[in-house]
């Protein structure tokens, strides 16, 4: 399949100075003239043809008038947002979810289904639900949408737009993307969910000011996304920062990759409500019967995560035994790749607060004193939006050309 560009449909954004150009005031907010030929080393008269034709567009808006600077106030420019909009679909193993975003990636509408049959049929279903009701809304509001991101579990061929494996819904080399494109009509584009949580984090979230990022998607399976110099490392198979699959605990349980004691085995969502299932059973977790009465199956996400926000000690504990596996994952990970910041993200998002100081505690002790200078571990900035955001993003960083990051790592 070929993979139709956005570009494509807007003839102005083929060449590179106008993406450039939006790229400075995308990630300035707003910016004079004098500003964007200062950072990109563009001639005064080449922006202003440039802003002039970006203007005509309507991909950019004059707002009133920045500080003073050369005896006068310049105009400044800041994005049209709402000039473009692009859906972003996350296929998960229990959830398909979608946006469509505007040029900021900013959310003008959102859909979530569960996933209730894993069957081809009715996970393309529900694809095509989410994307039809995404679609429709948009339309409604009077957007018009250049093209559809697709973040997909598993192993994914992102130049073919293929899922090669995935697991949970016992895919293999379904064309995904060309599917999804002939029947909308639209440019689609396709990643991994972890590489597009790290794409979308870098681009809008927490990732911005630096140009090495892990971005690591903890759920019921646990993946990592790697942006190195600016690039999404994608890896010879498309199989770059399986870190679910270090060992963390040898000779630990049985991992469906068939090693023993992968980190997900110990810190995946599943992992963690095993374990308390199995405290429960064999009685040794009083103060949690409350929330999984008359039987331990009934502990899930949600009634762990009231349990933790209700401070029970068992499901606090719960938490920073995986959390301890998952920072001594993220150690090996770090001292290979030396990033600057470490994002956590994901289904565990809503108990992040109570899993990050024991990660912080053990990335602090087992990584060696250089690679902890500049580093940042945090959670990721647009939350449970990011992988949905990150979707989009596989369409929206076609329209801009970035300055190069000005984070200490890379100057
Ligand atoms: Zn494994």
């Amino acid at each position: 399949m070929s993979v139709v560009d956005v570009r494509e449909k807007i003839p102005i954004l083929k060449e590179n100075s106008p993406r450039l150009v939006l790229g400075h005031i995308m990630r300035a907010g707003s910016i004079s003239r004098a500003d964007i030929a200062r950072q990109t080393g563009l001639h005064r008269s080449t922006i202003t043809r440039i802003v002039s034709a970006l203007l005509a567009e309507g991909f950019v808006e004059e707002v009133g008038e920045g500080d003073i600077e050369l005896g006068r106030r310049p105009v400044m420019l800041q994005l049209a947002a709402d000039s473009v909009h692009v859906i972003g679909i996350a296929i998960e193993s229990t959830f398909v979810a979608g946006v469509v975003a505007n040029l900021n990636a900013q959310i003008r509408e959102k859909v979530q289904v569960p996933l209730q049959d894993s069957s081809r049929d009715a996970v393309m279903d529900n694809v095509y639900f989410v994307i039809d009701s995404l679609l429709e809304g948009a339309r409604k509001q009077g957007f018009s949408v250049l093209g559809i991101g697709v973040a997909m579990h598993g192993i994914v061929n992102s130049d073919q737009g293929i899922s090669v494996f995935a697991p949970a819904i016992e895919w293999r080399d379904e064309p995904l993307a060309a599917n999804i494109q002939s029947r909308y009509r639209l440019p689609v584009r396709m990643e991994n969910n972890a590489n597009a949580m790290a794409l979308g984090e870098w681009w809008f979230g927490n990732g911005q000011t630096v140009e090495n990022v892990l971005a690591v998607k903890v759920g019921s399976t646990i993946g990592s996304g790697v942006i190195l110099g600016g690039r999404l490392f994608p890896g010879t198979d498309y199989s770059a920062g399986e870190i679910g699959h270090l060992t963390v605990l040898p000779g630990g349980p049985r991992c469906k990759c068939g090693n023993l004691g992968c980190l997900e085995t110990v810190a995946s969502t599943d992992a963690i409500l095993k374990r308390g299932r199995e405290l429960l059973q064999k009685g040794e977790a009083p103060s949690l019967m409350e929330y999984a009465p008359g039987e331990p199956g009934r502990l899930n996400f949600q009634s762990l995560y009231q349990a933790t926000l209700a401070h029970d000690p068992i499901a606090l504990r719960l938490w920073e035994e995986g959390a301890a596996y998952l920072g001594l994952a993220l150690s090996y990970t770090i001292n290979i790749l030396n990033p600057a910041k470490v994002l956590i993200g994901g289904d565990i998002f809503p108990v992040l607060d109570y899993i990050l100081p024991k990660v912080r505690e053990t990335v602090g002790i087992q990584v060696i004193q250089t690679l902890k200078n500049h580093l940042r571990l945090e959670p990721v900035g647009l939350g449970q939006d990011s992988v949905t955001i990150g979707a989009a993003t596989l369409l929206l960083q076609d329209i801009f050309e970035l300055p190069k990051a000005n984070g200490w790592d890379r100057t």
